[in-house]
């Protein structure tokens, strides 16, 4: 005998520009249950501790903590720590969990609430533009384990997403611009207009125009959770959403998850895939140009000299020769072919990535790169 059992998970994502309206739209999602609200350090002088005052003086209860900023709390220890705070709290089931951050809080807490009490409600209150258009989009939580990022974690979708672009103006141009690297990536995978439209508009957005980034962000949430619908549970290796993420990861790597940030390490990535599939004849000169174009006007690295540290090639090409080996000698290549529309190359040599990599590089030698 057989029974099968259904499963399906509807949130809504919701953007605004100002706290007022995150506000009301929080009340409404919260309606009237107990808050517990977490951060970081420094979104909590920021944002944080007013947006919780707000909510307790709409009448809801709430209790808050934080954590240091920075990748290194996203980890097992801080994981402990939360749950044992929150055990310590008045918390109940159907009570809420806030995550008020960047990736590194949406991450964390995202899997702090899949497990405690076998999974409390969350809702993300995304405060850096990657957290808006990626991290608080999808349902992958995770920490980090000191063999590998996000090796710990789970699927578990939030109750909603309440984005307020307000929060990105005091946000660093630099984090503004490595968020702008993920947009730019759903604009080519999926989103002919989106593409556009940062074509156009990027330098109101590096501004900050609220209206404008709130464009930006619904038009990033409805190609993400679009693509995400058709496999929520990442069963298809093959997805589009990993563009520039190959090599990305390679550079990533081997600097060590810190002096490049992950917008500039895909952005790079999507240059060099781009480069592969021009050589290859599936992408005309014009598109490509298009794309390293656009990534180099809103600041992103397109070559070599532009990372912020020097990269060891070998070192990067070793890494990748490593995932090879480790997937079976597959190494999955996203390529573009037009704008909205991607390959899957499983046969990208060894050499075609390095030329990808070494195009245009004034300040690699021939001898220190191998
Ligand atoms: P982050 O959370 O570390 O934030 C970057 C810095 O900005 C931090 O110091 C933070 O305190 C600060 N900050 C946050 N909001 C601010 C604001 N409004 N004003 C000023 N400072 C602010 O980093 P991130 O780039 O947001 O996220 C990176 C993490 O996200 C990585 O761990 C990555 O693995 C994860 N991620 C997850 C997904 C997913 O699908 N779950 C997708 C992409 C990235």
């Amino acid at each position: 005998m057989i029974t099968t059992a259904d499963r399906q998970d509807r949130y809504t994502v919701f953007v605004c520009r100002h706290e007022r309206a995150a506000v009301d739209r929080l009340r409404a999602e919260i309606d009237g249950r107990r808050v517990a609200l977490i951060s970081d350090h420094t979104v909590t002088r920021l944002h944080a501790r007013r947006l919780a005052n707000a909510l307790a003086d709409s009448g809801l209860e709430v209790t808050a903590t934080s954590f240091p900023s920075g990748e290194a709390s996203k980890s097992m220890a801080t994981a402990t720590s939360l749950l044992d705070w929150l055990a310590g709290t008045a918390l109940a089931r159907r009570d809420i969990v806030l995550a008020v951050g960047g990736g590194v809080v949406i991450d964390t807490v995202g899997w702090v609430a899949s497990a405690y009490m076998r999974g409390v409600p969350y809702i993300n209150v995304p405060t850096t533009l990657l957290a808006h258009v990626d991290a608080a989009l999808g349902g992958k939580v995770a920490v980090d384990h000191a063999t590998a990022k996000n090796l710990i974690g789970a699927f578990y979708q939030p109750k909603a997403v309440v984005s307020n672009v307000g929060y990105l103006r005091t946000l660093e141009p630099r984090q503004m611009r490595a968020g702008l690297a993920e947009v730019i990536k759903k604009g080519v995978i999926a989103s002919p207009e989106l593409f556009e439209f940062i074509e156009r508009r990027h330098a109101d957005i590096r501004a900050g125009d609220p209206a404008t980034t709130a464009r930006l962000v619904h038009g990033a949430s409805v190609v993400k959770t679009s693509l995400v619908a058709k496999d929520p549970y990442e069963l298809d290796l093959r997805r589009p959403l990993n563009f520039g993420h190959t090599i990305g990861h390679a550079v990533e790597t081997v600097t060590g998850y810190g002096p490049i940030l992950h917008g500039e390490a895909v952005a790079f990535g999507m240059a060099c895939a781009a480069r592969i599939a021009e050589r290859r004849g599936l992408l005309d000169r014009r598109t490509r140009a298009r794309l390293t174009n656009l990534l180099a006007a809103v600041g992103l690295p397109v070559v070599l000299d532009d990372l912020p540290v020097w990269l060891d090639v070998p070192a990067a090409l070793g890494a990748l020769r490593q995932i090879r080996k480790i997937r079976d000698g597959v190494l999955r290549f996203v390529l573009p072919v037009a704008l909205g529309e991607t390959v899957i190359a499983d046969d990208v040599t060894e050499a075609e990535i390095r030329d990808s990599i070494m195009a245009g590089a004034a300040g690699y030698g021939r001898l220190r790169t191998g």
